[in-house]
């Protein structure tokens, strides 16, 4: 019975996933939130199941089916800026559509429930970052978190310089800002990558989604908890965490609680289940 409960995961998360999408749909009166959340739905509850069955890339399957499908078909198929200026946009034009509602669902509100499972599972950027040799930092990590407020001020800062100038198509200029930011995020990511011999260090450092990201998933109800009547503290999930967070201390306040991706490396490496 057990064997089969574990399977109900991927099926109420589907079922979340398709109440999005079927409330959407008949709010916003357009079919393409259906097809959105359930396309998403289907490749996270893919995942979960993959996960369960022990399969070893269940998590970079996910990633490479929602980042490719949100980079490539609403990115650039599309014509939708998914980036942060794009939130900043649809925001200022009241349009509670595209961008607002993705940071709505998946970087504002979502992360109180799934934390920070965007940059885990969905992230178009650490998709590609992903892929690069650092998968655990070997070094320290550096005081740098500061710059991500500064990327997040830019961002607001040439949105608002474009409605305040009443810059003409500002919907084009959008447009191409989204492949601009998204080739200078790749570029950047992939050089602090080798610097600091980190596949996550822009997560760490730059990304100014953070600012969103990380106060909203301090609450989240789903995290890495650990069993302490089980725990050898052997330090083997904390070897394998791309985040330095330490996931042995229970507490809200645990040593950047609000990094963790929700990657799962620690549970799958912990010797003795007490993840
Ligand atoms: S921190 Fe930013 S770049 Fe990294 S995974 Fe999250 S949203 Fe993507
Ligand atoms: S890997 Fe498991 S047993 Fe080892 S320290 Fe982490 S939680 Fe404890
Ligand atoms: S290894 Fe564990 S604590 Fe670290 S980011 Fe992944 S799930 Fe979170």
């Amino acid at each position: 019975m057990g064997q089969i409960k574990q399977y109900f995961k991927p099926l109420i998360i589907l079922a979340i996933f398709e109440a999005v999408a079927v409330t959407l749909w008949l709010t916003k009166h357009n079919i393409f939130y259906f097809f959105n959340f359930s396309y998403i739905g289907l490749s996270v509850s893919l995942g979960i199941f993959l996960f369960i069955k022990k399969h070893k890339h269940a998590r970079r399957i996910v990633q490479l089916l929602v980042g490719t499908y949100m980079l490539v078909y609403l990115g650039l198929i599309c014509g939708e800026n998914m980036q942060i200026e794009g939130f900043w946009y649809y925001l200022f034009t009241g349009v509670f559509e595209a961008a607002t509602i993705h940071y709505a669902v998946a970087k504002i509100f979502g992360p109180l429930i799934f934390g920070r499972g965007w940059c885990g599972y969905a992230c178009w950027t650490a998709m590609i970052l992903d892929f690069l040799p650092y998968k655990t930092p070997s070094q320290p990590r550096k005081k740098l978190g500061w710059i991500r407020y500064i990327t997040f001020a830019v961002s607001v800062i040439f949105v608002s310089a474009l409605f305040l100038a009443k810059a003409g198509n500002i919907e084009r200029i959008m447009f191409w800002a989204f492949i601009a930011g998204n080739i200078v995020y790749y570029v950047t990511g992939i050089a602090l990558a080798f610097i600091f011999k980190d596949n996550r260090a822009f997560c760490k450092y730059i990304c100014p989604v953070t600012v969103f990201l990380k106060p909203m998933s301090y609450f989240s109800l789903i995290r890495i908890k650990c069993d302490k009547d089980k725990c050898v503290n052997c330090g083997k999930c904390k070897s394998v965490c791309p985040m330095n967070v330490d996931m042995t201390d229970n507490s809200r306040k645990r040593a950047n609680g609000t990094e963790c991706i929700l990657c799962m490396e620690c549970v799958k490496n912990c010797p003795r289940d007490a993840l």
